[in-house]
Parts: structure tokens; C-alpha cells; sequence
């Protein structure tokens, strides 16, 4: 066995500089390694990749693709799946339908399809953890993680109420441990708990959390603390209150002030970015100039866009108010869950289209997003997959970042109020491949803090797609002429040629173990399981784990 040789690629590499240079990338056992001394001697293979574009696999840091809500979105929309024709099994492939929400085994083989090695899922609440490491279990060819939810967690909470901070980052740190999680997240904190106990969930930043003597502003501000205190490779992962409410930028931007001056990962932020009177649809807009000022003038910041496509998808999210709203605003159905102590969850088929003036403002709100962040590095591709399109979509958005004309055609289509409430129209900036690269890999890996991902320096994990350039950028992403995952040969010209199944990241920070008898007692009077029973055991850890070490980001 020599070494595999990806020879003479037009490489975007741009984690370490390379920006569209003609070299080749060496690999060996899973990792990129340097150049050998004697190249004739130690070659195995050689792929030509003459003419071709070489990048570091895709990273998707924020979509929905296992655990509960994932599960009950599936069985909620029989339609979903009639109206899109099934996977059939193969000698290589298992069943599977489509749809937006794909079942397991196709959400596997169509990210791979993608040239995307490494996902996210963005929402999992710990009690859900095993569900999600089951359909992991089921995920082929990508490496995978979870964020779990702790915004609405009833201990976490109290600890905050009662300026119990030690407690909180010992108690956050043993959560992402015995859950095999990757990194904290936040959705819409404090604001589910005041929907479960049956009032408005959509209040603002200061308004209180019954029972708990605490705030939204506080929880997010405590939970940035202890996820800097942790030195977790990823912030926390920030998805604000009042998302989709016209006028909502006031709370994005009091939230950005909230952290104070720790880092933070403000998510969907397309969701978050809208002025307008309250509850009214005439006066809606784009504040995305306001906000994308802030963040590109704070450093500790970064975000990720949930940017809308137009056609029929499903929203699935821990926000259960958000949930309730849209079934109230669609008419359509929905389901409505409840984790013990934890978390919400709401789910309701959407449809976004261009002839509503809301929905075509949405689109182009996710747009300015991507093109008035000025240092792609803090902004990354996502459509909040499946809530604003499935990740499918991902070579739609790379066409439309990359052509100022394609992107002026879609725009001439929608109503003309849509040039008037935003910015788009005069935003002549076309993305390079370069900054394809750094929003659809290099960025996201750095923002999750995967210093083995995103890149094709020596060391890096050898997770490689090749793409044929080409005028039809759409085409061009959506086809993949080869994708590599951990050196081995996954997808060719689109076609699935082996299936390998990537291991789970996971962190497992220190922390102060004197804290869990206190949480030991409090689970006895509060949960309807045993303390002894939470953790997910490593038997769930069924295709491996890679640790990522705390302390790793830079
Ligand atoms: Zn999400």
C-alpha cells in the first residue's frame, strides 16, 4: 500500500493560504501528509485532477438530521415522501425516502453526494441524546456531532437564578459529557420554559422567567461564560428569542450585547434580522446592514445565515412558541412536544414563496447576510436545514453568492416592495471560490473549532471533494467528481461507490465533579428517571467517537 495521490488539482485550501494553486494532496491512512521524498516510490494510487477544483470536505455546523424531532417530522409528513420518489436498495445502498426530511441512511449518501464529510445537528435535548446517537448508528459516510440544548433546562436555570456559577459550568460540562455531545446551545432561553408553563413565549430579553428568577438576557450572558470557561472548542450556539417576529433585530442586537465580550455563535441569523412594527406584516424589513455592522466591528461573533429557498419544506424546532406561531400564521398542522426539564419542540410543514412579499424578504435578508459580513471567516453557509430549504439547496446559494447576475434575475422576479425593504439590490459583491471555500468548510471548522477539518494541511483528516468547474455553478456544486472521506473513495461523478461510517465528535471538558451529588438530589425530586440512568453509555459510540480536546481553538 503507498500513498494516495490527488494530482495536480486547482486547490482552495484557504485555512492555510492556498487560494486556487495547481499542486497535488498527498494522503496516507486517513490523513493529508507531506509530499514524499522519493514520489515515485511510495505512490499507490494517483487520481488526476487535472483542471479540477480540490477542497477540504463540506461542513455543515448547523442542520436537523437525527434525534426526536427529526423522527416525529418524518411521521408527521406522509406527503413529504409520496410526492419525492424513494431510494431503492442496491448491492451497496440501503432504502430510503426523501424529502426534508430524508431518513437516515439518504441523508448519509446525499450530504457525501454534496462533497460534505462532516454535520451537525444543531438541537438535541440531552433526554433525546441516545435517540440521536441511534440514528448516528444509521448515518453513513459523514462524521457527526449535537448541540445540546440547555436554555431551558430547569438546573441549569436555577443555577443562573441564584448566581450559582461554579455550579453551572460543572453541571454544563458533566451535560456534554454524559450526553456524548459536542457543544451548547441555546434556543430561545428562557422563553419555551414561559410557553410551558402557558404564557407568552415570545417575550423579550429582560422579561422574567417564573420560578427561576432569572432572564433570557442572563442565561445567554451565563451560559457564553461557562462555555469560555469550559475553553470548549465551539461557543455557545445562540438561537435568540422572538425569532420571526417583525421587529426581532432589537432583541438580535441587545443579544449580541448580552455576551459581553465572550465568544458567541448567533444561528439562522436570517430568522433574526427583521424590522417592522410587532405583529405587523406591512411595515416588515431588512435591518441586516444594522446587524451585520455589529458583527463585523466585534470579533467575538459569528453566525450562520438559515438562508429561505423558495418551495415546500417543514420547520422543526426546540422553539415549541415558534412552532405554535406558525401553525397559527399557516394554518397548516403541527405537533407540539415537551422534554422533561429541558426543552420545547414544535414542527409545522412551510411553504415559502415568491410571490409573498414576507417569505421573498426572508430569501433576500439571507442573502444580504452573506454579502455584508465582511470577513467570510464569521459567516457560515446554512439553511437551517430542513427549516429554511434542505441542505440540498447549498449549490443554489453558492450560484447566487457567486453571480451578481443570476442573483439580480431571481430578485426582478419577486415583488417589486422586496427592492424597496432591503439592501440587496445595490450589493454588487460576487463570492470567489476562495470564499466559497471558507463559508461551505474552512469557516464552519473553525468556528466549531474542528482543527482537523476544513482544511488539507499535513495532519488534517483527508476529507476531500473535487469538483468539475464549470459556467453552471449550480451544476458544478451539485455534483461532486470525487469525494474523499478519510482517504477513501466515497462518491464519484455523484454516484455512491462505498460507504464508510464516519465516528461521532465529541468534547468532554473538565469539570468540577463535586457537583453531581447536588445533581444527583435534584434528579431524584425532579426527573422521572434516575441520575444513574442519564448518561449515555459508550456503547452507543457504535462507528467510534473522536474527542475533540477543549482548549484547541484558537
Ligand atoms: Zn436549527
Amino acid at each position: 500500500m503507498g500513498l494516495l495521490r490527488l494530482a495536480n488539482g486547482t486547490v482552495h485550501d484557504p485555512a492555510n493560504g492556498v487560494r486556487g494553486e495547481i499542486r497535488d494532496v498527498w494522503i496516507d491512512g486517513g490523513k493529508v501528509v507531506a509530499a514524499p521524498a522519493d514520489p515515485a516510490a511510495a505512490v499507490g494510487r494517483v487520481v488526476d485532477c487535472t483542471g479540477l477544483v480540490v477542497m477540504p470536505g463540506g461542513v455543515d455546523m448547523h442542520a436537523h438530521i437525527a434525534g426526536p424531532k427529526v423522527n416525529i417530522a418524518r411521521k408527521l409528513r406522509p406527503e413529504d415522501r409520496r410526492d419525492h420518489p424513494p431510494f431503492h436498495r442496491t448491492n451497496l445502498l440501503r432504502s430510503g425516502t426523501l424529502g426534508s426530511t430524508p431518513t437516515t441512511f439518504a441523508t448519509g449518501y446525499l450530504y457525501a453526494g454534496l462533497g460534505y464529510t462532516t454535520v451537525f445537528d444543531a438541537a438535541i435535548p440531552p433526554l433525546g441524546a441516545r435517540h440521536a446517537h441511534e440514528e448516528f448508528h444509521d448515518t453513513p459516510v459523514i462524521d457527526k456531532g449535537f448541540l445540546v440544548l440547555v436554555g431551558n433546562n430547569h438546573y441549569a436555570l436555577d443555577q443562573i437564578g441564584r448566581g450559582e456559577r461554579d455550579r453551572l459550568r460543572a453541571f454544563l460540562g458533566w451535560l456534554l459529557t454524559a450526553s456524548r455531545g459536542y457543544g451548547l446551545k441555546v434556543v430561545n432561553p428562557g422563553g419555551v420554559e414561559v410557553w410551558k408553563q402557558g404564557h407568552n413565549g415570545m417575550a423579550g430579553l429582560d422579561d422574567p422567567v417564573d420560578g427561576f428568577n432569572t432572564t433570557p438576557r442572563d442565561i445567554v450572558r451565563e451560559v457564553a461564560r461557562a462555555a469560555d470557561e469550559l475553553r470548549l472548542p465551539h461557543a455557545v450556539h445562540i438561537h435568540c428569542n422572538r425569532l420571526g417576529m417583525p421587529g426581532n433585530w432589537t432583541t438580535t442586537l441587545d443579544t449580541m450585547r448580552a455576551v459581553e465580550g465572550h465568544r458567541a455563535h448567533f444561528t439562522h441569523i436570517q430568522f433574526h434580522s427583521y424590522g417592522g412594527g410587532p405583529d405587523d406584516q406591512d411595515t416588515f424589513r431588512s435591518r441586516v446592514p444594522e446587524l451585520a455592522d455589529y458583527v463585523n466591528t466585534h470579533p467575538n461573533l459569528t453566525v450562520d445565515v438559515g438562508q429561505v429557498l423558495f418551495g415546500d419544506t417543514t420547520s422543526m424546532t426546540g422553539d415549541g412558541p415558534l412552532g405554535y406561531y406558525l401553525h397559527k400564521v399557516t394554518g397548516r398542522k403541527w405537533f407540539n412536544g415537551e422534554t422533561e426539564c429541558e426543552a420545547g419542540c414544535g414542527i409545522v410543514p412551510i411553504e415559502y414563496k415568491e410571490k409573498s412579499v414576507v417569505n421573498a424578504l426572508q430569501w433576500a435578508i439571507g442573502l444580504e447576510w452573506y454579502l455584508l459580513v465582511t470577513d467570510p471567516w464569521r459567516v457560515a453557509m446554512s439553511t437551517d436545514h430542513p427549516n429554511g430549504g434542505s441542505f440540498l439547496a447549498y449549490p443554489e446559494i453558492c450560484a447566487l453568492l457567486m453571480s451578481r447576475d443570476y442573483r439580480r434575475g431571481v430578485l426582478k422576479r419577486l415583488p417589486q416592495k422586496v427592492r424597496e425593504r432591503c439592501s440587496l439590490a445595490d450589493l454588487d459583491r460576487e463570492y470567489t471560490l476562495d470564499e466559497i471555500a471558507i463559508v461551505t468548510r474552512a469557516g464552519p471548522a473553525r468556528i466549531l473549532g474542528l482543527t482537523n477539518k476544513g482544511h488539507l494541511g499535513v495532519g488534517a483528516d483527508a476529507d476531500v471533494t473535487v469538483y468539475t468547474p464549470g459556467a453552471d455553478l449550480k451544476a458544478m456544486f451539485e455534483l461532486a467528481r470525487y469525494v474523499f472521506k478519510a482517504g477513501e473513495l466515497v462518491v464519484e461523478q455523484g454516484e455512491i461507490r462505498s460507504v464508510p461510517f464516519g465516528p461521532v465528535l465529541v468534547t468532554r471538558p473538565d469539570f468540577d465533579r463535586g457537583v453531581l451529588p447536588h445533581v444527583r438530589d435534584w434528579f431524584e425530586s425532579a426527573y422521572s428517571l434516575a441520575f444513574e440512568n442519564y448518561p449515555v453509555g459508550a456503547e452507543y459510540a457504535t462507528h467510534g467517537e473522536t474527542e475533540v480536546r477543549c482548549g484547541s481553538a484558537s
